[in-house]
């Protein structure tokens, strides 16, 4: 087995315009399982940095590697024209993205019958939107988003699998679930006509010093919180932890396409960038092991 030596990682920041002067620092990175011969993960970074999707594609030959694709075209167009909506409520905002995820899993579906190719084609997706000093979190399937702050990490996203579906019933335990069978089995993606109520959606009030993790599960199936906590809390910058996350899942043997979006919040550096079109972006870079 080909293991991909390389991946690439894109790092921009942002000042978040309203008072407190939070710059939005973020990075992402990608790469390719050792079992893949295909990246089926995407990501999107808005470069006014408001916008954050992570997705993990699945079905077929190219399948997987299209849904991602179309889910994050989909929804990065759809929820960028949410994110200058200044006078949106909270309940606005919350029913826009399920309209955008319904959007985002109807193009999929279309594409899924216009093409054989696409017939069995799905995926997740787990968005981060900023609307002012708030942010709008919002998933289906397994990607998962993390909030870490005064050094403790917390789960914001449910994963939508049978085995999580298990657990919440009380047929079995959440240790029961990491070896459960169906773990891995989704019961809510993108790319079905049982979408059901679609996305959880849910938003967290940033403050100084919050990182945020948007990440797929084949980082998230080989480090444990523990780690990820350690990694993204010791790391100065996102683009650190972005980096130091897809090697310590190297390191532990991912076999899945392993991608992450990192966001952080800093009100001491606001002269970083003194206005959003000042956003740092570095080439895209492609780091060995
Ligand atoms: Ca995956």
């Amino acid at each position: 087995m080909i293991m991909n030596t390389g991946f690439r990682i894109r790092q921009m920041c942002c000042l978040l315009d309203h008072s407190e002067k939070f710059v939005i620092q973020s990075a992402a990175a990608t790469g390719t399982g050792s079992r893949r011969r295909r990246n089926e993960d995407h990501y999107y970074a808005d470069p006014d940095g408001r916008v954050f999707i992570v997705a993990d594609g699945m079905g077929g030959t190219s399948g997987g590697e299209r849904a991602s694709q179309l889910a994050v075209d989909s929804l990065s167009q759809s929820m960028s024209v949410l994110a200058d909506d200044g006078s949106a409520t909270d309940a606005d905002v919350m029913c826009a993205i399920r309209d955008a995820f319904a959007a985002a899993n109807a193009d999929i579906i279309r594409e899924a019958r216009r093409d054989v190719r696409y017939c069995r084609m799905g995926t997740t997706a787990v968005v981060a939107l900023l609307v002012g000093p708030r942010l709008y979190i919002a998933s289906i399937g397994d990607s998962r988003a993390y909030l870490v702050r005064h050094h403790r990490i917390r789960q914001l996203t449910v994963d939508h699998t049978w085995s999580q579906a298990l657990v919440d019933a009380g047929v079995i335990s959440p240790a029961d679930a990491l070896r459960h069978k169906m773990r891995n089995v989704l019961c809510k993606y993108l790319g079905t006509v049982e979408l059901g109520e679609g996305p959880d959606v849910q938003s967290v009030d940033l403050e100084d010093g919050d990182q945020i993790l948007l990440s797929t599960d084949g980082i998230t199936s080989v480090l444990d919180e523990r780690l990820i906590l350690e990694i993204v809390d010791s790391s100065v910058r996102p683009a650190d932890a972005a980096t130091r996350l897809l090697q310590a899942a190297r390191r532990n043997n991912a076999t899945d396409d392993v991608t992450c979006v990192v966001l952080g919040v800093d009100a001491s550096a606001p002269e970083a960038c003194t206005r959003p079109d000042d956003a740092l972006e570095r080439d895209l870079l492609t780091i060995g092991n």
